[in-house]
């Protein structure tokens, strides 16, 4: 509903010039796909396995409502092949059914980057740099941003491994949802933020004791990039995130001014098998989402970021019949004014009121005494004050006032 909606699409525009100005490009991923494009975000992970909407399409195919984006941009890689290193934003609604809650819901809004084609660390600092560098556009402070390495696919198997060993052998007293999960993927034990499971997964062992010379150095260059850049973060060694997919630099921002289940305000990583799951060439890929929905609880919480003036510039009132608000109005519109007016033609007072309602700074009065090309008069919303100004010279006075022509032409 207004206002919200147009911080919504402010939010929008402020992200747009955040990442295209780092040389980003637009894309506009569908809102479906073949489920086969989401199933390969893995099997293990619960947005593919339990939150997907899907459904059969008349023609017989198995079709699923977006629950994230980077998959169907990997889809989009695969297809058309662009030149590499393929940079790309996007914002957009994601439908998830979770257990809807203040800060989740079933609907939920993100905007978010992708690269696809470098493995260079550089390009991680890049990307974590942009997000944080957001939220600071839009006047948050309390963001925390941790980072940390989930090492190559051999890494992760030989840590995997000595996971499901570690949390196998405490296979009693872990809850049965841990239990479950240990079967289909022992790291995401890890996130479980259950008291009974809270011992194992302390004494577990950390990943960054598995990590390869490569992996370790492509780390260790993503945190002397961000020093460099002076983003502070915090390296946390549990930080394993939702999907699957997930390789090498993790990453998570958190508002410390939410409530603790839901203060993850958006993350990401590298994704480097993604695209070649998904039917394409072996490429790197690495991107973030942040969620709408929830940065802006954030920036409730803070008291930042509040919805932009609606209101209009000056607002024509026409206590003849209408036709010269009529020819007004386009023609303050034209010149770059915004400017509205009453229908229906109502009273002078009910017209009035709609001014003030409007947020104009003026209103325009034309009355029975002022012909076409005549004077009229012009009331200041805030004082009441009124002039009464020749149509040539009401530019110059709406100027002398502050109101000047937006720029931006149609
Ligand atoms: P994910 O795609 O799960 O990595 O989520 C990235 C960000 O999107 C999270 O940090 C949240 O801010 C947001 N998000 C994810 N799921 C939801 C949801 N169901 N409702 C609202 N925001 C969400």
């Amino acid at each position: 509903m207004p206002p919200d909606a147009a911080r919504w699409r402010r939010f929008s525009d402020v992200f747009a010039r955040t990442v295209e100005d780092a040389g980003y490009a637009c894309i506009i991923p569908p809102m479906f796909e073949d489920l086969g494009v989401f199933r390969r975000l893995g099997e293990a992970t619960d947005v593919v396995t339990k939150e997907m909407y899907d459904f059969e399409d008349k023609g017989g195919r198995h079709i699923a409502l977006r629950p994230e984006q980077t998959a169907s941009v990997c889809r989009a890689f695969a297809q058309h092949r662009p030149a590499t290193p393929w940079k790309v934003w996007y914002s957009g609604p994601n439908f998830r059914y979770e257990k809807a809650q203040a800060g989740r819901y079933r609907q939920f809004d993100q905007v978010g980057i992708e690269v696809l084609g470098t493995d260079d660390p550089d390009i991680d600092v890049e990307v974590i740099f942009l997000g944080w560098d957001f939220y600071r556009r839009l006047g948050l402070s309390n963001i925390t941003l941790m980072v940390n390495s989930l090492g190559d696919t051999t890494d992760r198997q030989r840590y995997v491994d000595a996971l499901a060993a570690h949390f196998a052998s405490r296979a009693s007293t872990l809850s049965e949802e841990a239990q479950r999960t240990l079967e289909k993927n022992p790291l995401r034990v890890l996130d479980s933020k259950r008291d009974q499971d809270k011992a194992a997964v302390e004494s577990a062992p950390l990943l960054k004791d598995f990590l390869s010379e490569d992996a370790r150095s492509h780390f260790a260059r993503v945190c002397e990039g961000l020093k460099e850049l002076d983003v502070p973060f915090v390296v946390n060694d549990r930080l394993v995130r939702g999907l699957d997919y997930y390789r090498r630099t993790t990453f998570e921002y958190v508002s410390t001014a939410l409530e603790s289940a839901q203060n993850a305000v958006g993350g990401g990583g590298r994704y480097d098998g993604l695209v070649e799951e998904i039917g394409g060439p072996a490429t790197h890929g690495i991107g973030f989402a942040l969620g709408v929905d929830r940065t802006l609880l954030a920036c409730d919480a803070e008291g930042v970021f509040p919805a932009p003036d609606a209101s209009v510039d000056v607002f024509i009132v026409d206590v003849v019949d209408g036709r010269q608000a009529r020819a007004l109005t386009h023609d303050l519109r034209r010149l770059g004014f915004s400017a509205d007016r009453a229908f229906d033609g109502r009273s002078m007072k009910s017209q009035m009121k709609a001014a003030d309602r409007s947020g104009a700074k003026v209103a325009i009065i034309v009355g029975e005494d002022e012909a076409s090309s005549g004077p009229c008069v012009v009331r200041r919303l805030d004082s009441s004050d009124q002039v009464v100004i020749s149509r040539v010279d009401l530019v110059d006075y709406l100027g002398s006032l502050g109101l000047t022509p937006s720029t931006e032409t149609a």
